[in-house]
């Protein structure tokens, strides 16, 4: 007889509703017209309703369900109480249907900490470079991000340019026949699934970094990799994405300003199959609740090669990117 789902995998089966509804919210909110634009810090540092309606969403969606888990969002947004519109309470079943990886099996729900990043590549969202846009739910137990879900509201907006704009309907709910937009999720030990893993060819160096937040280092690094082409381009989710579907062959960001709900969410599908993400030093990312929220010393990842791209990091930008 089949066992009940465990906590990981209800978490994870979750999270993947909770990321379609997200993606819903952010189409909403551009067919609506009105982004609310606020400046964080910088010009390049902005908060949009879509950030702030989308985090609300998610963590209040998760803190019903598990209400022990630690959730650590982007935004700092007031305590209010949040429109029940804004909760999804449903989950994935075909996650509930596979297994949880044995070493998981035993997670209590408050050993698990959620990083969450409502929406990553903001700054393009405004630019209306709409498919650099992912919503992201990392999953961290001991430190380490062993699962996460991405949904990429705007996924075929390319290749559908008469309907780029178009909710499927108008409504919350983005089903499996929605237009646009995909939620891909992955396990350590499991595996990752809603995408077509795929190869940059043999001997092609193809690097993708920030389009938004460049500065001397990433261009120094980006260029001591030798590469035969440049991508840049909004979003670590969506650089993620270019790497487990043969876009590009390494993602090169030479600079602190990337922060761990970045991170953990890619990073999980990345070496779910068979990638690496690390700092610029080659360190493990750390994802314990009490650690510091910046990555530092940047960010080095790759489906294959991990150690051509390493290896060229020159000691100059080592010495000037501290973790
Ligand atoms: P990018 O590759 O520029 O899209 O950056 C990936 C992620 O890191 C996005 O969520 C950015 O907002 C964030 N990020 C990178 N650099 C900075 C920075 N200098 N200031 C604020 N956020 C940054
Ligand atoms: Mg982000
Ligand atoms: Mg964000």
């Amino acid at each position: 007889m089949a066992s009940s789902p465990t906590v990981l995998m209800r978490l994870v089966a979750s999270a993947y509703s909770i990321a379609q509804k997200a993606g819903t919210i952010v189409r909403r909110v551009i067919a609506e017209g009105d982004l609310g634009i606020i400046e964080k810090t910088c010009a390049t540092d902005l908060q949009t309703k879509a950030d702030r309606l989308v985090q609300a969403s998610i963590c209040s969606s998760l803190a019903r369900k598990f209400p022990k888990l630690t959730i650590i969002g982007e935004e700092d947004l007031p305590p209010e109480d949040v429109d029940q519109e804004l909760i999804e309470d449903g989950q994935w079943e075909e996650i509930l249907k596979q297994p949880c990886p044995s070493q998981y099996s035993a997670i209590k729900e408050e050993d698990l900490v959620v990083w969450v990043d409502p929406l990553d590549g903001t700054k393009e969202y405004t630019e209306g470079l709409l498919d650099n846009v992912t919503v992201l739910i990392g999953i961290a137990y001991e430190g380490k991000a062993i699962a996460g879900v991405i949904n990429q509201p705007y996924y075929n907006y390319q290749n559908n340019e008469n309907q780029k704009l178009r909710e499927p309907r108008n409504d919350t709910k983005a089903g499996p026949d929605a237009v646009l937009g995909r939620t891909i999720w992955g396990v350590l030990g499991l595996g990752a699934f809603g995408f077509q893993l795929k190869e940059v060819p043999a001997g092609k160096h193809i690097i993708t970094t920030t389009r938004s937040h460049n500065s001397q280092l990433v261009t120094d690094c980006v260029t001591a990799m030798n590469p035969d082409d440049v991508l840049r381009v909004g979003g670590a989710g969506n650089k993620i994405i270019q790497l487990i579907e043969g876009k590009a062959s390494a993602y090169v960001f030479a600079s602190p300003g990337c922060k761990k709900w970045d991170t953990c969410a890619p990073e999980v599908i990345l070496h779910a199959v068979g990638g690496k993400l690390t700092d610029i030093h080659g360190n493990a990312l750390q994802y314990n609740k009490e650690v510091k929220h910046m990555n530092s010393a940047g960010v080095l990842a790759t489906l294959r090669n991990y150690d051509y791209y390493a290896s060229r990091v020159p000691q100059s930008i080592k010495n000037a990117l501290v973790p």
